[in-house]
């Protein structure tokens, strides 16, 4: 078989790449992907209850780019949803991000009174304070806030997650969910945040849905390798895994996710609960918040419970974001510079901490790139 582009890897990144390749430049494109579905890590489906539900955790979608709204509008139609999460800190569940909100759910109004001034004055409304940040305050109580804060939240969340303690990653980890300095009580503060009114895998079948792209599921690399001519090849996989680990394995972090039916409408409140403490798993979130189907009468949740990643026999879900591994990554990315027909993109393949719109956006971006020549 001959095509212009093999792309590895049917996730937003290889779909992203292929629609704009086979559209725009009416290139005729191969898409291979080792799993038996289009979507990638977004995939959803429904369960045998009926509950659509994120096979590789819960998807919410959210993005500051009007550009790569735009573009994902041409698939999809979008139902408005603002995703919400409780921390529970000392048996109750708090608003998270940590906001004036919760503030006022853990502490005597006095208190809560003085931290709220506190940080009014230090960082002003509608700041957003990395926990990292609020560390290094000088002020008592400002200082017994971050304490508290980084102990209750995300000491323990982030030792499970990770493995590691928050100083150990980049500060962008922890950095994701800041402290707001506001009442707003979403979890993401973007301008588009929405949801795929029928669900991710319908929005990628469109994608992917023109004469010149044809789909390969269930097929690696190494199976299609050989078989396919190809003018270029796009990597959307793992870059060490292209390479044969060739510089020792770059460190990626995976998950269990256990699905839980119960014959009741709701189970909690809001999308998500995060659990920082004692319990093995990090968060419970309840499908139907994130998807809208509130007549049904049941409902499934997603317990997440964070271990080691072994090749083969789990998945490489999240890079780890911490200097060592970037060093690691540069002699990859040398290799990679060296060969003229393969380009490498995506989660794994930029082993960047992407979400699902920066993953869009890298795509869009490579795509003008290759379109350049
Ligand atoms: P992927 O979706 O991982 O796709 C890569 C594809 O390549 C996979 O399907 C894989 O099977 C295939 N592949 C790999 N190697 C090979 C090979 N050798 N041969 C053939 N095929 C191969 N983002 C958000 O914006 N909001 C969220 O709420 C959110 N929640 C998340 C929750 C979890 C638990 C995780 C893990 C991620 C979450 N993300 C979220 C991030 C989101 O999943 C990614 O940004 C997005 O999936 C990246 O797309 P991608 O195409 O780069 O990678
Ligand atoms: N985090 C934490 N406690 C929380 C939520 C987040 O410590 O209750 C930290 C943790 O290190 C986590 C990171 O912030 O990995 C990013 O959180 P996010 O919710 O963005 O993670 P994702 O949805 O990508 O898994």
């Amino acid at each position: 078989m001959k095509v212009d582009y093999l792309i590895l890897g049917a996730g937003f990144t290889g779909a992203t790449l292929a629609e704009r390749i086979a559209r725009e430049l009416g290139k005729r494109v191969l898409v291979v992907d080792r799993r038996n579905h289009i979507g990638g890590n977004a995939y959803d489906e429904y369960d045998p209850s009926g509950v659509l539900v994120h096979r590789y955790g819960p998807h919410i979608f959210h993005t500051q780019s009007k550009k790569v709204w735009d573009y994902l509008s041409r698939f999809t139609e979008w139902r408005p949803y603002y995703h919400r999460v409780r921390a529970m800190v000392e048996g109750k569940a708090v608003p998270l991000p940590f906001s004036l909100a919760s503030l006022r759910r853990l502490f005597s109004e006095r208190l809560a009174d003085r931290l709220e001034e506190k940080l009014l004055t230090h960082f002003g409304y509608g700041s957003r304070v990395p926990i990292l940040r609020l560390k290094e305050a000088q002020d008592p109580d400002l200082r017994f806030l971050a304490e508290y804060v980084y102990k209750n939240v995300f000491e323990g969340y982030t030792l499970k997650q990770w493995g590691l303690r928050p100083e150990e990653l980049s500060p962008s980890v922890t950095g994701r969910v800041p402290i707001l300095v506001s009442y707003d009580e979403r979890y993401f503060q973007d301008p588009y945040q929405a949801m795929p009114k029928e669900g991710y895998t319908a929005l990628f079948r469109r994608m992917l849905d023109h004469p010149n792209i044809k789909v390969l599921l269930g097929a690696d690399w190494k199976e299609v390798e050989g078989e396919v001519r190809f003018h270029r090849l796009i990597f959307t996989g793992p870059m060490d895994e292209f390479f044969g680990y060739l510089h020792g394995p770059l460190p990626y972090r995976s998950l269990r996710f256990r699905l839980e039916h119960h014959p009741q409408p709701w189970f909690q409140e809001v999308g998500t609960v995060n659990y920082p403490g004692e319990h093995p798993f990090t968060r419970i979130t309840e499908f139907k918040h994130l998807t809208g189907q509130d007549l049904l009468p049941h409902t499934t949740v997603a317990y997440e419970y964070p271990e080691a990643y072994t090749p083969g026999e789990n998945e490489p879900y999240y890079p780890v974001p911490r200097e060592e591994n970037e060093e690691r990554l540069r002699l990859y990315q040398e290799e990679a510079a060296k060969l003229k027909t393969v380009l490498f993109a995506g989660r794994l393949g930029d082993y960047r901490y992407y979400n699902m719109d920066q993953a869009v956006a890298r795509a869009l971006k490579l795509f003008e790139e290759v379109a350049r020549g």
